[in-house]
């Protein structure tokens, strides 16, 4: 794959995950042959790369969470298991003869706008320079591990291990295991650890809302109606995007209507916690979808296992083979798993993407991250960044968000070929307008306004730079268009 390099790109592509891979294969069918796509990793797949923790599997209905040009009859499951997700991209990968585009392996530091020449050039870490006229940041929203700031953390001396970081070979059986954090990660990755260790601590600092998994086995002869009729799929994924679109009000404009998710909440976590006051504690005091809403089917029940215990408040300290919890109470342990989330505001390290006058965009973004439309950003020329601020999603599939991004960026490098224009930036007005909007539309939220913390909200300004406050269908009719209006064309030098 590493052949064959070329020093002069038309496109840039940084990631190689679901967004990365997605660009790929729009610039393709458009006879757009000059790009690469560059990962650090040794495959494609990106979150689904990453991500080995056992367990880890899609929360979103696998019809769903997959291109709608790319339906996969052979899901397995009705949420997929990653090992499953990442073949399907590098089944993707292979059906568009992307391989000799995709350079893995290869970890670009530092993206630099050069002015003069209207480029922007790439370095790797190895030192090699390309440059090329569009730079697309597929980074992830999710890609960048937190980790917790909790004193003596440094001194552990056992294991310490984050979900995003898990090691294949790592063994807990018959030890003494604490995981700090219950969020989506955790309740997909707590019953395997269960099931291992032989003490087993979790530490809760909030309770989440959690329903139950509708998961279950897509057999054989519902694969393989599913390949013969491929509408029928196609009927079924419609179905689930129509249904988790109809949460949006609830989620928007007032939390009433979500009453029935959160009876069914109440019910789950009743039925499947055996001590009732285990249970009221796990009730959390704040509305249903501020933090995402997860799905475990399996998770409740380990907290009634003799072996395991939920502690329900505050760490003071990390000792060296031990955690003391606000109350005192030091618990010895051998190994630690931090399943403590993402810096979700924070998606870009510092000196990677250098625009205009030298701006650095992850210093621009301390205050959390801002573009328009979730792609461009002004002092940043040519560049369309795919899942960018305020394109997470609470309520549906994120890869919808992904495919209307992709066709304004298709619209784009179609208008700037019409312009036979080499250079583009939104305009600081454009980008204003929309963050208003935003904030506007998402004052009222239950992400901003449900009583919660979540990483949808910046640590320090409070200011939601991911979630997109709408119906997906509205993400795509406002980038249906390329909106030249918005932006600053010169060009050619
Ligand atoms: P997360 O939702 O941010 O959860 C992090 C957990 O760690 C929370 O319980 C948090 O508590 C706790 N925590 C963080 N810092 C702590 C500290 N200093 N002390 C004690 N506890 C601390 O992270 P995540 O579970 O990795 O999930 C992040 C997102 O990734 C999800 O919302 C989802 O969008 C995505 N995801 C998706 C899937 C999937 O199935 N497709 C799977 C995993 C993740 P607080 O709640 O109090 O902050």
């Amino acid at each position: 794959m590493n052949q064959q390099r070329r020093d002069e790109l038309d496109v840039a592509i940084i990631g190689a995950g679901f967004s990365g891979v997605g660009a790929a294969i729009l610039l393709g069918r458009r006879g757009r042959e000059n790009f690469r796509v560059f990962d650090k990793c040794g495959g494609v797949g990106g979150t689904w790369w990453v991500n080995r923790y056992p367990g880890c599997a899609c929360d979103v209905p696998s019809h769903l969470y997959s291109f709608s040009f790319a339906p996969n009859p052979d899901w397995t499951r009705r949420f997929a298991p990653r090992v499953e997700i990442q073949a399907y991209l590098e089944n993707l990968v292979r059906q568009h003869r992307l391989e000799s585009r995709i350079e893995l392996g290869t970890e670009i530091v530092r993206a630099n706008w050069n002015e003069q020449e209207r480029r922007w050039h790439l370095s790797d870490a190895t030192g090699r320079v390309c440059r090329a006229r569009i730079l697309v940041p597929a980074l992830g929203g999710l890609s960048r591990p937190h980790w917790p700031d909790i004193p003596g953390l440094g001194g552990f001396a056992g294991k310490v291990v984050h979900t995003q970081q898990w090691p294949e070979d790592l063994d807990l059986t018959h030890r003494r295991v604490a995981v700090i954090g219950t969020g989506a990660s955790a309740v997909q990755l707590i019953p395997h650890v269960a099931r291992q260790a032989k003490q087993l601590d979790i530490y809760q600092r909030t309770p989440n809302w959690i329903i139950p998994r509708p998961d279950r086995a897509i057999g054989p002869r519902r694969r393989a109606l599913y390949r013969r009729l491929p509408w029928l799929q196609k009927l079924v994924r419609f179905g689930v995007w129509a249904i988790s679109e109809t949460r949006v009000p609830a989620f928007l404009w007032s939390n009433r209507l979500a009453a029935g998710h959160r009876l069914l909440a109440d019910w789950h976590r009743r039925r499947q916690i055996d001590d009732p006051e285990l249970a009221r504690a796990m009730r959390p005091d704040y509305d249903i979808g501020c933090k995402r809403v997860l799905l475990a089917s399996d998770f409740y029940p380990v907290l009634n296992q003799d072996h395991v215990e939920l502690i329900n408040r505050g760490i003071s300290r990390i000792e060296s083979d031990a955690i003391v919890d606000s109350d005192g109470r030091r618990r010895v342990i051998d190994a630690l798993i931090l399943a403590t989330g993402f810096k979700a505001t924070a998606p870009v390290p510092e000196g990677l993407i250098i625009g205009c006058n030298g701006q650095d965009l992850a210093a621009d973004w301390q205050a959390g991250p801002e573009a328009y439309k979730g792609t461009t950003v002004s002092g940043f020329p040519n560049l369309f960044m795919l899942l960018g601020p305020n394109t997470a999603l609470g309520h549906n599939s994120v890869i919808m968000m992904i495919e209307s991004q992709l066709r304004y960026l298709g619209a784009a490098l179609d208008e700037m070929d019409r312009h036979r224009s080499d250079r583009i930036e939104v305009k600081a007005s454009a980008q204003a307008a929309w963050n208003a909007m935003l904030e506007r539309r998402l004052a009222g939220s239950v992400w901003n306004a449900g009583g919660c913390s979540s990483w949808y909200l910046h640590p320090v300004t409070r200011r939601n730079a991911t979630i997109w406050p709408g119906f997906t269908l509205g993400f795509r009719k406002r980038l249906a268009r390329f909106d030249a209006e918005a932006y600053e064309q010169q060009g050619p030098l």
